[in-house]
C-alpha cells in the first residue's frame, strides 16, 4: 500500500537548514496496523505528513497504492489525499462552529454531495462511534474522546484506504485512550490500513508492528 525509498526531508528557515529524515525506507503492506514510535524532534510528524501529501519530501520516491507521489499540484494531491487518506489528530481539528454531524459530513460537502444526503451518511458514521445522540452537539461540548470519534468517524466518511494518525490519544486520559486504540483496531479490522504515531510505548504495543525513528533514521522495527 505504502512503499518510500531513500526520502529525504531537510526544512529550510533563512540561512538555516534542518535536515530531519535521512534517508528513511518503508514498506507498508494493506491492512496492516503499524506503530511509528521516536523521541519528540524525531521526525515522526515530518514522516507521517509526507505519507499523507501534506508536505513533499526532497529526494526519493514514494508510492502510494502502486502509484507515485512526487511533486504532484495542489489540485492532484488533493484528489489522491480524497480518495486514499483519512488523518486524525491530536487536537482532533474539528470546526469549532458546527456541530458533530456537520463535522463528519464535511469531507462530502468537497465531493458536491447534497446537504440532506451528507447528513444522512454522517448519522450513519456517527452511530457507529456511539454518538448519535451527540450528533446536533457542538465540539465543545463533547469529551475529548467523544471529539477524537467525531474525528475518526470524519475520517472515515470518505471511505479511505489508509488512515494516519498523529498521536491521536496524546490529548486524553489512558482510559479513553483505550477505548480510541479499539475503535482503530475495529477500523483496521474492516481492512483499513492505519498507520498511528505516538511515543506512549503502551499504545504502540496495540499495534502489530512498531517502526522506530531515531533522529530521522528508521532505527529498529519491532513485531509486537
Ligand atoms: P516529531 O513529530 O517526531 O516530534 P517533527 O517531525 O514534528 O518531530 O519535527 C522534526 C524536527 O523538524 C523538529 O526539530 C522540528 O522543530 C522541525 N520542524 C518541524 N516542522 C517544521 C517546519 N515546518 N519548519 C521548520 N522546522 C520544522
Ligand atoms: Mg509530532
Amino acid at each position: 500500500m505504502i512503499k518510500i525509498n531513500k526520502i529525504h526531508k531537510s526544512y529550510v528557515t533563512g540561512q538555516n537548514s534542518l535536515h530531519v529524515l535521512k534517508g528513511i525506507d518503508l514498506e507498508i503492506e494493506t491492512g496492516e496496523m503499524v506503530s511509528i514510535m521516536g523521541a519528540s524532534g524525531s521526525g515522526k510528524s515530518t514522516l507521517l505528513n509526507i505519507l499523507g501529501i501534506l508536505d513533499n519530501h526532497d529526494s526519493g520516491e514514494y508510492f502510494l497504492n502502486g502509484q507515485i507521489v512526487n511533486k504532484l499540484s495542489e489540485r492532484k494531491a488533493a484528489m489522491l489525499r480524497n480518495k486514499m487518506l483519512g488523518f486524525v489528530f491530536q487536537s482532533f481539528n474539528l470546526v469549532s462552529f458546527k456541530n458533530a454531524m456537520e463535522n463528519v459530513a464535511l469531507p462530502l460537502y468537497y465531493q458536491d454531495i447534497p446537504r440532506k444526503k451528507r447528513n444522512l451518511i454522517a448519522m450513519e458514521y456517527l452511530e457507529r462511534m456511539g454518538l448519535k445522540d451527540w450528533a446536533h452537539h457542538l465540539p465543545n461540548e463533547l469529551s475529548g474522546g467523544q471529539k477524537q470519534r467525531v474525528a475518526i468517524a470524519r475520517a472515515l466518511i470518505g471511505k479511505p484506504k489508509v488512515i494516519l494518525a498523529d498521536e491521536p490519544t496524546g490529548a486524553l486520559d489512558s482510559a479513553t485512550s483505550l477505548e480510541v486504540m479499539n475503535i482503530l483496531q475495529e477500523v483496521n479490522s474492516s481492512g483499513i490500513t492505519v498507520i498511528i504515531v505516538t511515543h506512549e510505548h503502551d499504545i504502540a504495543l496495540r499495534t502489530r508492528k512498531t517502526i522506530r525513528i531515531t533522529d530521522g533514521n528508521i532505527t529498529e522495527i519491532i513485531v509486537n
